[in-house]
């Protein structure tokens, strides 16, 4: 039997990200068939054909239409800039391919709609790249609520700020257009609403506000460009399970790299977690004395699955890239037709309505209300 025929579009950041993780599911899991990495497409064949031979597909193209009608092709991981999600998405789709594809779905809310129509006409998988939900950290985070261990949660706090934008000097790229969606809101807030999604559902109604740090930014050839997005976001949210909370993003905020931060208060403790340790959570409980209460540290270990697959020893760590292998786990999992801890188009037309919320709200000043409705899926 052979595995998967991969088609992988984009070879930058998440392109080389997907990559890794197509060549290392099945060393590392061990029980799946080793995906063949059939073509890789990129914006010109001469790049095309210098990334296939470094991160090892057969094949080449500088044309990704026809990587999505390729008989050798299965499964299509789409790492391109935001604009292009839909219409690859809906073209492999149409064309019978499982689609992969990076956050966020897409810019407009109209898009991700039709991606959703094309990825329920198809009967294929169709996953979204929330690859923080797949840290063994914040699975253990959702069964420490489930146990009900700091009780009832009413309030959630979640924070995501880097600094790859804070220089006023940096460059002007497809991160500042229009085009890429509404800025932080697309590029972070997703993230945020993804492991809001995951840990407790949906949202249900939102009150947003947008910032634009720096007015424009130099371009390459000379002269400065209007930036376009907002890379500042703060939203106070309500939970559908009544629970209050707020999103902070910031991706000009100088000194934070990497930085998730999750706070979630509960009636009977609280939990704190942080990307920028991701191999630990903070748990404080009531439980006990009150002298000796304080908050605890949990490092990963093999105890939090699938840390195990990885490393036998505990306190060692994950990193970034291992989440995606994580993911790519996940997705032949629901393309084998098992259950998944897996964001699908399904849910995740949830975050995207939650954004445009956001998005509305933040323009006319007022809370908005959204129906992302339905339930999380099993861990
Ligand atoms: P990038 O600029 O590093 O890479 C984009 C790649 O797409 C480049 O290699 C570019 O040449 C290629 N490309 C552009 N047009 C193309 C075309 N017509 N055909 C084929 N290839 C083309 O961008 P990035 O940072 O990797 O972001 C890509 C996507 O990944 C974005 O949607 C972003 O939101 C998402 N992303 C997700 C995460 C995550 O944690 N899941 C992190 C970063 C970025």
């Amino acid at each position: 039997m052979t595995g998967l025929g991969i088609g992988l579009i984009g070879t930058g950041y998440m392109g080389k990200c997907h990559a890794l993780a197509w060549n290392a599911v099945a060393a590392v899991f061990g029980d799946v068939e080793r995906p063949r990495l059939a073509v890789l497409a990129e914006a010109s064949q001469d790049l095309a054909e210098r990334k296939a031979r470094e991160l090892g597909f057969a094949r080449a193209t500088g044309d990704w239409r026809s990587l999505v009608t390729d008989p050798a092709v299965d499964v299509v991981s789409i790492t391109t800039p935001n604009a292009f999600h839909p219409e690859m998405a809906i073209a492999a789709l149409e064309a019978g391919k499982h689609v992969w594809c990076e956050k966020p779905m897409a810019t407009r809310l109209p898009d991700a709609e039709r991606m959703l129509a094309a990825a329920r006409a198809s009967g294929k998988v169709a996953a979204l790249g929330y690859n923080y939900i797949q840290n063994p950290i914040v699975r253990l985070i959702r069964r420490l609520l489930d146990e009900g261990r700091i009780g009832e949660v009413n309030h959630v706090r979640v924070e995501m700020d880097e600094d790859f934008m804070a220089n006023p000097e940096e460059l002007f790229y497809w991160k500042s257009e229009a085009s890429s969606g509404h800025g932080a809101l697309d590029d972070f807030g997703v993230h945020a609403l993804s492991l809001i999604w995951i840990l407790f559902g949906g949202v249900r109604r939102v009150c947003g506000h947008m910032a634009k740090p720096y007015a424009d930014r130099p371009v390459k050839d000379g002269g400065r460009r209007s930036v376009e997005t907002y890379d500042i976001a703060t939203t106070l949210i309500e939970l559908d399970n009544g629970a209050s909370g707020a999103i902070a993003l910031n991706r000009s905020a100088w000194g934070r790299k990497g930085r998730i931060f999750v706070q979630l208060f509960g009636s009977k403790g609280t939990i704190v977690f942080d990307q920028e340790r991701m191999n630990e959570v903070q748990l404080y409980t009531t439980d006990g004395a009150g002298e000796t209460q304080g908050f605890r540290t949990i490092l990963t270990s093999p105890h939090h699955s699938p840390y195990d697959k990885f490393i036998p020893a505990p306190g060692h760590g994950l990193g970034f890239n291992d989440l995606k292998i994580v993911e790519c786990r996940e997705l032949i999992r629901r393309i084998d037709g098992e259950a998944a801890h897996l964001i699908t188009f399904d849910d995740g037309i949830r975050i995207e309505r939650a954004v445009d919320a956001i998005a509305r709200s933040a323009h006319s000043g007022v809370w908005v209300d959204i129906a992302t409705g339905g339930d999380r899926q099993a861990a």
